[in-house]
C-alpha cells in the first residue's frame, strides 16, 4: 500500500433513540439553525417533529430549507446560501439522505465565501472555510454522513460533479436505524446498490499488498449480500436496518481505502447519466457497474476479479482460468442485483441511443481520462453505455 494519513473527525452517534443527543450537540455551535431537508418524507415519518421538538428544547432560532431534490441542484444550494448570509445562520442541520447532506455541505461552504458555489463544485475556486453542520441520517446509501464529499447537479448545464474539502466533514451524525424504517422498497434497493458500489470502487485498485483492506471490503459485501434479501422482506426489522446502516457508513468513510485510491469510473459514468436524465444514483450504478467490469476485465487484471468472485460470490475456481472465474463472478453480481429488483438496463428509465453521445461527453467534461484501475476515455464510455442500453 502507499503511505497514508487517516483523518476523519466526524462524531458518529449510532443507535436507537440517539436523537436525544441532538440538543447537546447543536448547542455547542449556536442557536441560529438552518434545518435542511428534502421533499417531505421526514414530515410523514415523524422525524421532522422529533427534530423540531429537540431544537425547541434549547430555544434555537430555527430557519428551514425544504425541497432538496434527489440529485440536489445548485439552484437549491444557492437558496440555502442566501438564507445563511441573510439570517446570520450559525449551524446547519441536514435531516435526510445523501442529497440533503450533500446540499448542506455545499451551503456550508458557500455561506463563507463570496465566490459562486458552482465554481467551488467544479474546482475552479477552493473553499477556504465552511459553517459547522451536523446530520440526522434517514436513509442508508451514500456514506455522506461520515465523509467530506458532496455531489451537486447543475440542471441548466446538465452537469453533476463530486467535490469536497477539509471543512465539509459533519461535526456529528446521528444514525438511528429506526429512522430508515419508512424508506420504500425501491429506494432501499438503490441504497444497497450504492453501498456495494462504494466498496467495489475501492476494491478495484492497482496498489499492491492490501490484504487487510481487501478483507474489510469483502466482509462488508458478504454482510450486505446476506442481509439485503432479508431486509427487503421485512422493511421495519431493526437489526437488518442497523446492519445496512453501519455498512453504508463504513463503505465510504475512508477506512476501507487506507493506503490506496480505488477506481471510481462507474460513479463518473453514473453522474453523467444522472446529469442528463436525473435517474436515481443507485439505479444507475446497478446498470453500469457490471458493464464497467466486463469492459475493463483482461488477462492481466483477472486475478483481482477472480478473488472477488471466489470470496464474495462463492465461485468455484477449480478447472477455470482466472478470466473465466472472473466472468462468472461478474454474472453472479448481476444476478444478485437482479434478484433484489435493481434495474439492469438504461431502458428501464426510458433512456435510449439518442442521448448516448451526450452522456459520453459528460463523462470527460472534467478531464479527458477517468478511472484509476484502468484509464478510460470517451470511447470507453460509449462502449460501456452502449452495453447498458
Ligand atoms: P436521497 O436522494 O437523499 O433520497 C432519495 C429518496 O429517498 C428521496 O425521495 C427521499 O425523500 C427518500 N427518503 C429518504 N429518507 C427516507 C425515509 N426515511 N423514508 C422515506 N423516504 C425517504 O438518497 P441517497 O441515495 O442517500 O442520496 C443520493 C445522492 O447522493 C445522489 O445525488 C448521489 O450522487 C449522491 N452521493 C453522494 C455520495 C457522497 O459521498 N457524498 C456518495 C454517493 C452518492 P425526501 O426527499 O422526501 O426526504
Ligand atoms: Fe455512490
Amino acid at each position: 500500500m502507499n503511505n497514508f494519513t487517516f483523518y476523519n473527525p466526524v462524531k458518529l452517534i449510532f443507535g436507537r433513540g440517539q436523537l436525544e443527543n441532538l440538543p447537546e450537540e447543536v448547542s455547542q455551535y449556536g442557536k441560529k439553525v438552518l434545518v435542511v431537508y428534502g421533499g417531505g418524507s421526514i414530515k410523514r415519518n415523524g422525524v421532522y417533529d422529533n427534530v423540531m421538538d429537540r431544537l425547541a428544547a434549547i430555544d434555537a432560532e430555527v430557519h428551514e430549507l425544504p425541497g432538496v431534490e434527489p440529485n440536489p441542484r445548485v439552484s437549491t444550494v444557492r437558496k440555502g446560501i442566501d438564507i445563511c448570509k441573510r439570517e446570520g445562520i450559525a449551524f446547519l442541520l441536514a435531516v435526510g439522505g445523501g442529497s440533503t447532506i450533500d446540499a448542506t455541505k455545499a451551503i456550508a461552504a458557500g455561506a463563507k465565501t463570496d465566490a459562486d458555489i458552482w465554481d467551488i463544485v467544479t474546482k475552479k475556486v477552493q473553499a477556504t472555510d465552511a459553517l459547522p453542520f451536523g446530520t440526522v441520517l434517514t436513509i442508508s446509501a451514500t456514506g455522506s454522513e461520515m465523509n467530506r464529499g458532496s455531489v451537486i447537479t447543475n440542471w441548466e448545464t446538465h452537469e453533476k460533479h463530486g467535490w469536497g474539502c477539509p471543512y465539509t466533514y459533519p461535526k456529528f451524525s446521528i444514525l438511528d436505524p429506526a429512522h430508515t424504517f419508512s424508506v420504500p422498497h425501491e429506494q432501499t434497493v438503490y441504497g444497497i446498490v450504492d453501498i456495494m458500489s462504494h466498496v467495489l470502487e475501492h476494491y478495484f485498485h492497482q496498489t499492491g499488498n492490501t490484504p487487510v483492506q481487501d478483507r474489510f471490503c469483502e466482509s462488508i459485501l458478504l454482510t450486505v449480500k446476506e442481509t439485503a434479501p432479508k431486509l427487503l422482506e421485512d422493511l421495519e426489522n431493526y437489526e437488518y436496518r442497523e446492519t445496512i446502516m453501519l455498512s453504508g457508513t463504513l463503505a465510504l468513510n475512508d477506512m476501507l481505502n487506507m493506503g490506496f485510491r480505488g477506481d471510481w469510473a462507474t460513479h463518473n459514468l453514473e453522474h453523467a447519466a444522472s446529469a442528463v436524465h436525473d435517474i436515481p444514483h443507485g439505479g444507475g450504478l446497478a446498470i453500469l457497474f457490471p458493464n464497467w467490469m466486463k469492459h475493463v476485465l483482461d488477462e492481466a487484471n483477472a486475478s483481482r476479479f477472480k478473488q472477488l468472485a471466489v470470496r464474495v460470490f462463492a465461485v468455484d475456481p477449480n478447472g477455470k482460468s482466472d478470466y473465466e472465474a472472473a466472468l462468472e463472478g461478474i454474472e453472479k453480481l448481476r444476478e444478485f442485483w437482479n434478484s433484489i429488483g435493481a434495474p439492469e438496463k438504461l431502458g428501464y428509465y426510458g433512456i435510449d441511443e439518442s442521448t448516448l453521445e451526450e452522456m459520453a461527453d459528460k463523462t470527460v467534461i472534467a478531464r479527458p481520462e477517468f478511472g484509476n484501475f484502468k484509464k478510460l476515455t470517451r470511447d470507453d464510455s460509449v462502449e460501456i453505455l452502449q452495453a447498458s442500453l
